[in-house]
C-alpha cells in the first residue's frame, strides 16, 4: 500500500503480531523512501448492512441478543446461544462475501434456531418474516411437524435396520426399503 506521508507506492512490513483474540494482525511498515513508520490493521472483514444502508461489524453479541428474546422461559443455555451465533457466523463468511444484508441473518439464524428449540423457533420466525395470520402459523408448524415425522420414519428405518447408518432418500419419492439394501452386507456371508 501507498506511504501515507509520502504517497510512496511502496512499504516494507518490520514487525507483525496478531491480536490476543486472534482475528485481527497489526503490521508495522516503514516506507523505503521517507523511512517513516505506520500501522496496518488486517482483519476478515464481515459487516453487516442495515436496512437504512448504514454498515457494521457483523457482532456474535448481537445474534445472542436478537435471539434471546425469543429463547425466554425455554430450555436453551448461554452455551448453546453463543454456539448458535458462531454457526451463524460460520455460515456468513462461508458466503465469501465481505458484506453481508441484515436480512440474511435473520435467514441464517432460522435454521440453527430450529434445530435447538422448536418454540423459540416459532417466535422468532415470526417477527422476522412478520406473520400476519394464524395461518403463517399454521403453515410453519405444518412444516415442522412434517420435519419431524420425517426424522422419526428415518430413525425408525435406522432402528430396525440396525443402526446401519443409511440415510433414507430425502426425496419424496416412496423407495421401499428393499431397495436401499443394495449395499453389500457388512457381516461374512455363511456357507
Ligand atoms: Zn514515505
Amino acid at each position: 500500500m501507498h506511504c501515507p506521508f509520502c504517497r510512496h507506492g511502496d512499504s516494507r512490513v518490520v514487525d507483525s503480531r496478531t491480536s490476543d483474540d486472534g482475528t485481527s494482525i497489526r503490521r508495522r511498515r516503514q516506507c523505503p523512501a521517507c523511512q517513516r513508520r505506520f500501522t496496518t490493521i488486517e482483519t476478515a472483514s464481515l459487516s453487516v448492512v442495515k436496512r437504512s444502508g448504514a454498515t457494521e461489524p457483523f457482532s456474535r453479541d448481537k445474534i445472542v441478543s436478537g435471539v434471546r428474546k425469543a429463547c425466554q422461559g425455554r430450555p436453551v443455555s448461554a452455551d448453546d446461544l453463543a454456539l448458535l451465533a458462531q454457526k451463524v457466523e460460520e455460515t456468513l463468511r462461508g458466503t465469501g462475501s465481505p458484506e453481508i444484508d441484515a436480512y440474511e441473518i435473520g435467514l441464517a439464524i432460522l435454521g440453527p434456531l430450529r434445530e435447538l428449540d422448536e418454540v423459540a423457533y416459532l417466535r422468532f420466525a415470526s417477527v422476522y418474516q412478520a406473520f400476519d395470520s394464524l395461518e403463517d402459523f399454521e403453515s410453519s408448524i405444518t412444516s415442522l411437524r412434517a420435519e419431524r415425522d420425517e426424522r422419526a420414519a428415518r430413525a425408525a428405518v435406522d432402528a430396525t435396520r440396525e443402526g446401519s447408518g443409511s440415510r433414507a432418500p430425502s426425496s419424496g419419492t416412496d423407495a421401499p426399503a428393499a431397495d436401499q439394501g443394495a449395499r453389500p452386507d457388512p457381516e461374512p456371508a455363511r456357507d
